[in-house]
Formats: structure tokens, C-alpha cells, sequence
């Protein structure tokens, strides 16, 4: 019986984008300010996930007491350090999130005991950017947006009764709303001239027009699509992902929405 265990870690760091086989115009129109030549830094936020059998002894996969003193030990190589300057890991790739991901878990795969695989990692930059990696080719890029918006939780299948019996509160017929969050990911290759998956600048400009779209707006009776059907997660979940599909394309991995801090529903396409 495998079981996985996840451990929360943080560290903090500077870092600079620069690719010195590019012209200054052409780092400064892919990289932006992540190009200032004394670097910027950010609080990361790296979530460990292993997998194991469950110890009969100890009821543990691992003892966080020995995973967080080893991911400890590889994490002092980059905890208040200039990723650039002070580590060997960058000289030759972009400490992008893609890229730093893929660091630590070489490192961290490597020092893990036997009796644990390495699962999951993901790396935050910030609460909005991060990376996730699960070995092998390719990464996964993922962003977190908002829009705040009212809706009201009707179906026109259903009675006037049964509306307010299924949704109760939420079928307020004036509506109420939410601050929503979702986060998307886009898989694929990591292009060894960017240290990108996708470049964020460009996956902001592909989620623009939908937020744009969403945002300060009464969903059911602003959005056409939800005219037609019930403004719940669910449905709203899936309409992300399928608008998200159209403009970035296959790569698309899942998106996760937030309707409150409490209520999540996640999608990643198929039927
Ligand atoms: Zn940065
Ligand atoms: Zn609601």
C-alpha cells in the first residue's frame, strides 16, 4: 500500500534571467526586469511529495524529521543565496522556476533513502507562478488569476421549488458573489534558450481577454453561456478550461478553480 506524503518548505533567493548568446534588445523583450543585471529575489515556496510503503512499525512512509533535515541540507545551497552567483546549478540554464525545479529534484532525489520514491515537486515563486515537476522530460508551468464576480445558482430545468430547493441561499434572485481564483498549468518541454515551459508574459496575454471577459461582471446574466446553465463550479471550471484550450493551445494541463477559499473544483479536459 503506497501512500504519499507532502512537506512544505521555504527558502528565499535572488536570481537574474540572462541568456548571453542574445543581443541586450533581445534578452530585455523575452526576460522584461528579470534581466536587471544585480538580480531580484523572491520568497519560494517548494512542496515535497514522496511515496512509500507505510512503515508497521512507525505508521510512517518517512519521518518528517529525517525528510526535512534532508531537504534541509539541499536547500542551504540555496536559502539566501544568489542562484546565479552563489550556486553552480545556473550557469549554463535560467534559474527559472521550470528550471530551479528540476535542480532540486535531482538533488533531492538523490539523497532521499531507498525506502521512498520521489513523487511530486512544486516550486512557488510567488503564490501567482510556479513549476511542477515529476521527473523525466518537461515540466509544468502554472499561474494563478482572479476575477471577482456575482452570480446566482438557477437552472432553467428546474421549478421555481426546486431551484430554491437545490440551491437554497445561492438562488437569490438579485444574486450575491465571489472572488474567484484559478490557477492553470501548461506542460511540455523546457526551451533550453528561455528555461521556459511558456514564457508568462505570453499566457497572461492568452488569459487577458477571458478575464477581461469575467471580471466585475454578473456571470448568469453577462455571460451568455451561463444563461443556459447553472453558474457552478463545476460548470465554470469546465468553461475555463475549454476557452484556455482555444487560446494556448494542447498544452494545456489543469485548471483549478476557487470559488471561495473553501470550495475548489478542478478540470483537465476529456470527457
Ligand atoms: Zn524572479
Ligand atoms: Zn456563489
Amino acid at each position: 500500500m503506497e501512500v504519499l506524503t507532502t512537506r512544505r518548505f521555504e527558502f528565499s533567493a535572488a536570481h537574474r534571467y540572462w541568456n548571453p548568446s542574445w543581443s541586450p534588445e533581445r534578452n530585455l523583450e523575452v526576460f522584461g526586469k528579470c534581466t536587471n543585471e544585480h538580480g531580484h529575489g523572491h520568497n519560494y515556496v517548494l512542496e515535497v511529495t514522496v511515496a512509500g510503503e507505510v512503515d508497521p512499525d512507525t505508521g510512517m512512509v518517512i519521518n518528517l524529521v529525517d525528510l526535512k533535515a534532508i531537504v534541509g541540507r539541499v536547500l542551504e545551497g540555496f536559502d539566501h543565496k544568489h542562484l546565479n552567483e552563489d550556486t553552480p546549478h545556473f550557469r549554463d540554464r535560467q534559474p527559472t522556476t521550470e528550471n530551479i525545479v528540476s535542480v532540486l529534484w535531482e538533488l533531492i532525489f538523490g539523497a532521499l533513502p531507498a525506502v521512498v520514491r520521489l513523487a511530486h515537486l512544486r516550486l512557488y515563486e510567488t503564490p501567482d507562478v510556479f513549476a511542477d515537476y515529476g521527473g523525466g522530460p518537461g515540466a509544468a508551468f502554472g499561474r494563478g488569476y482572479r476575477f471577482a464576480a456575482a452570480h446566482r445558482l438557477h437552472s432553467p430545468a428546474l421549478s421555481p421549488e426546486e431551484n430554491v430547493a437545490t440551491f437554497g441561499k445561492c438562488n437569490n434572485p438579485a444574486g450575491h458573489g465571489h472572488d474567484y481564483r484559478f490557477e492553470v498549468t501548461v506542460a511540455g518541454p523546457v526551451d533550453a534558450e528561455t528555461g521556459m515551459v511558456v514564457n508568462l508574459a505570453d499566457l497572461d496575454a492568452a488569459v487577458a481577454p477571458l478575464l477581461e471577459e469575467l471580471d466585475h461582471t454578473h456571470l448568469d446574466r453577462q455571460q451568455a453561456h451561463f444563461a443556459e446553465r447553472p453558474s457552478t463550479g463545476e460548470n465554470i471550471v469546465v468553461y475555463l478550461w475549454e476557452r484556455l484550450a482555444a487560446a494556448t493551445g494542447e498544452r494545456l494541463g489543469w485548471v483549478r478553480l476557487w470559488e471561495t477559499p473553501n470550495n475548489v473544483f478542478d478540470y483537465g479536459g476529456g470527457a
